[in-house]
């Protein structure tokens, strides 16, 4: 059988440099290289007559040469190639530039395809820089091309030659991952086939056919993993039955605000749950700003005044001092002891703190990830929340549970997928939603503009500073790689500091510092000592500046909309009017329309099933920004129906044989390791 592992650079055509290309596409292994699908196809199979092409398409012509190809200097570096060429029905210029090396390669009255853009201007029919093959040999032409996501220093040719031989180590030789009787049951084709044909498939049926089978085994996989963990928490343990003696209201009753129905009716779930002795297993969704910090502190005064202790953990050091900060706030006068774990701290301080909240004498952790590591012990466990679920996996969640005797576990999220699909995505969860925000939020004013408003913007920025008010500016994703993010991020900043607001206290804030120079600056910028902050998407999560009111987001059109609506969610925190500006560059219409979404529409719920539907399956962005899995193939929005026929027949098949013990069932325990041990986070 072949070896699925085997690194790239023992496949044909891969030398080193290559190896490092591939890598940074997330392709190390023979198996990585078969698994990285095409973008789309492109059909170079039916040549067009030239008297129906059509200006700007791109398209496949089988014609002849009738002249010689004229090479024409236009200046220096500069020539031009022309080559006319005719078939039975008209008459195109060929233009190549630069390409003096074609002259040799075509014979007057011989055949040949070309395929490439199209222009048509005042009757005259061009086709610019359009690969070829002599008539009958199919090399770049005569069939479906896949084009691939490639982002870096690769062509797509030499792509397609490392694929093709990839596929011709592997094909035949591949293990079915499927069992008979589903591929049978649902009219699967074979993996062979499949992968074969998803990269250079004969024909566009045969093409559906291959993609319908890896997306089923794709939603399938992930179903199966899912449900089969739901069910380990659901049958096989008895939690912890928290006292139904110890009421919510007591901490309810001395808020300054009153609770939003929603937030009761949460908080009302979540109580059931735990005065239950099954083990609470429950996300929390809710839009940024909708509350849910409140609700997870009052589920940790439950869980303490039952006896036991509670774990929160927040994605960063900036977020988890902030919740210690209303725990104290609103617990210290109930006598619950909260403390903060993060990584940044002095030794001395951590060994003080571990000691106590083994003995029991710490009520309730607030941390990062720093609360994972092993020598992290409680005295009994009771409940584990972890806040914007998205940044930590499954298996890091149950690393904390593994803490306890089986405590109640409590996901937030403020992703705002659409309910029906939430429900089959988190298979393992319950769901509460927080549907309601507080009232009284004002609305976050939000335009989307382009260049030419930037001294406008500008202007904006300082009349809101002068008022008093703080700023925060977000910089462009740079693709998805660290070090350029980082350096644009210094270079954004270096510009709004020296060169544009010179006048004002500009900082720069970004994933690569350490933390304690994060919590600096943004303890800085709280105490309103900062006046523009210049920052990468680190400020993305839950945290609360109220008196800063204006947010600018550079290149918005990088980002998912998911995301700048939970960037926009950091300002309208407090009394203040705010406002977000998009800054876009582009003029596609989908790029408009998203801009457009973002700036009309305040619920995130609204924007999160616009985004599913504007955005293309192997667009750029993939869904690990929305806190979703991340899919190789399978497209949420266009294979829901898909998605719901896989939950099902994944239902029927662990009721029936939970364990997976049948014969026929064997090799899907494989299929959920891989789930659970590759690269993959669901
Ligand atoms: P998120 O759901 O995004 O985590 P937070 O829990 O940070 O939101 O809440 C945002 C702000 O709203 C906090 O300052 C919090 O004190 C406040 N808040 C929460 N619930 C209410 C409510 N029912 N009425 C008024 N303010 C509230
Ligand atoms: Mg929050």
């Amino acid at each position: 059988m072949v070896d699925l592992n085997k690194p790239v650079q023992y496949i044909k055509g891969v030398g080193p440099n290559r190896v490092s290309l591939l890598k940074r596409l997330g392709i190390e292994t023979l198996g990585d290289l078969i698994s990285f699908f095409p973008r789309e196809h492109e059909d170079r199979s039916k040549p067009k007559n030239i008297s129906s092409l059509v200006d700007g398409e791109e398209a496949l012509i089988s014609a002849f040469p009738i002249g010689r190809m004229n090479e024409i200097r236009i200046r220096k570096n500069l020539t031009i190639c022309k080559l006319f060429v005719r078939d039975e029905t008209g008459g195109v210029e060929i233009d190549w530039y630069n390409q003096g090396y074609l002259k040799n390669n075509f014979t007057i009255n011989k055949r040949y395809c070309f395929y490439g853009k199209v222009s048509i201007k005042g009757g005259r029919i061009t086709m610019q820089s359009p690969v070829y093959d002599l008539d009958g040999t199919n090399k770049n032409t005569g069939k479906i091309i896949p084009i691939y996501p490639l982002t870096y220093k690769l062509s797509q040719n030499t792509m397609r030659k490392i694929m093709e031989n990839g596929i011709e180590e592997v094909y035949g030789k591949l293990d079915e991952t499927l069992p008979k009787y589903i591929i049978d049951t649902y009219k699967l084709i074979d993996i062979n086939t499949a992968i074969k044909q998803i990269h250079f498939p004969d024909n566009f049926q045969s093409f559906n056919q291959a993609r319908r089978r890896l997306v089923f085994e794709e939603l399938f996989s992930m179903q199966l993993a899912l449900l089969k963990l739901k069910n380990k928490y659901d049958t096989n343990k008895f939690g912890i039955q928290f006292s139904k003696d110890v009421k919510m209201s007591d901490v309810i009753n001395k808020l300054p605000y009153k609770l939003t129905k929603a937030q009761l009716r949460v908080l009302e779930e979540i109580d059931n749950d735990m005065e239950s002795v099954k083990p609470m297993n429950r996300l929390l969704q809710g839009d940024v700003g909708s509350g849910k910090t409140i609700v997870a502190l009052i589920a940790a005064y439950k869980c303490v005044k039952s006896g036991y202790q509670a774990v929160i953990m927040a994605p960063t050091a900036i977020l988890a001092a902030q919740h210690l900060e209303s725990f104290k706030e609103n617990l210290d006068d109930f006598g619950v002891r909260c403390e903060l774990l993060v990584s940044g701290i002095s030794k001395k301080k951590k060994e003080d703190i571990l000691e106590r909240l083994k003995n029991g004498e710490i009520d309730i952790l607030i941390g990062t990830h720093a609360v994972f590591e092993d020598n992290v012990q409680f005295k009994n466990l009771g409940l584990v929340v972890t806040d914007e679920q998205h940044r930590f996996g499954v298996r890091q969640r149950s690393k904390l549970v593994e803490k306890g005797h089986n405590p109640d576990v409590l996901v937030m999220t403020a992703t705002p997928i659409p309910r029906t699909l939430a429900i089959i995505l988190y298979g393992d969860l319950d769901i509460s939603i927080i549907d309601e925000l507080p009232p009284n939020r004002k609305k976050i004013e939000t335009y989307a503009v382009t260049k030419q408003y930037e001294a406008r913007v500008n202007n904006f920025i300082a009349k809101q500073v002068d008022s008093g008010r703080q700023c925060y500016v977000v910089c462009p994703l740079v693709e998805e790689n660290e070090e350029m993010d980082l350096k644009s991020a210094v270079e954004l900043a270096k510009t709004y500091k020296e060169k544009l607001f010179p006048n004002y206290r500009v900082e720069c804030l970004h994933g690569k510092m350490k933390a304690k120079e994060k919590d600096d600056i943004m303890e800085r910028f709280k105490n309103g000592e900062i006046d523009i902050l210049v920052s990468t998407t680190v400020i993305e999560v839950g945290v609360n500046v109220p008196n800063a009111n204006l947010m600018i987001i550079e290149n918005a059109q990088r980002f998912g909309l998911a995301q700048l609506h939970q960037l926009r969610g950091r300002v309208g925190r407090g009394e203040y009017q705010s406002y977000c500006i998009l800054k876009y560059e582009g003029n596609s219409q989908n790029i408009k329309e998203r801009m457009n979404i973002i700036a009309k529409s305040n619920d995130g719920f609204v924007i999160a099933e616009k985004d599913l539907e504007l955005r293309g399956s192997g667009e750029f962005f993939g869904t690990k920004q929305h806190g979703l899995p991340e899919f190789k193939i399978a497209n949420l929005f266009t294979d829901l129906e898909m998605l719901k026929e896989v939950q099902a027949i994944v239902n029927e098949i662990l009721s029936k044989d939970p364990d997976l013990e049948a014969p026929e069932n064997k090799i899907l325990n494989k299929m959920v390791d891989n789930k659970f041990n590759n690269r993959i986070e669901i």
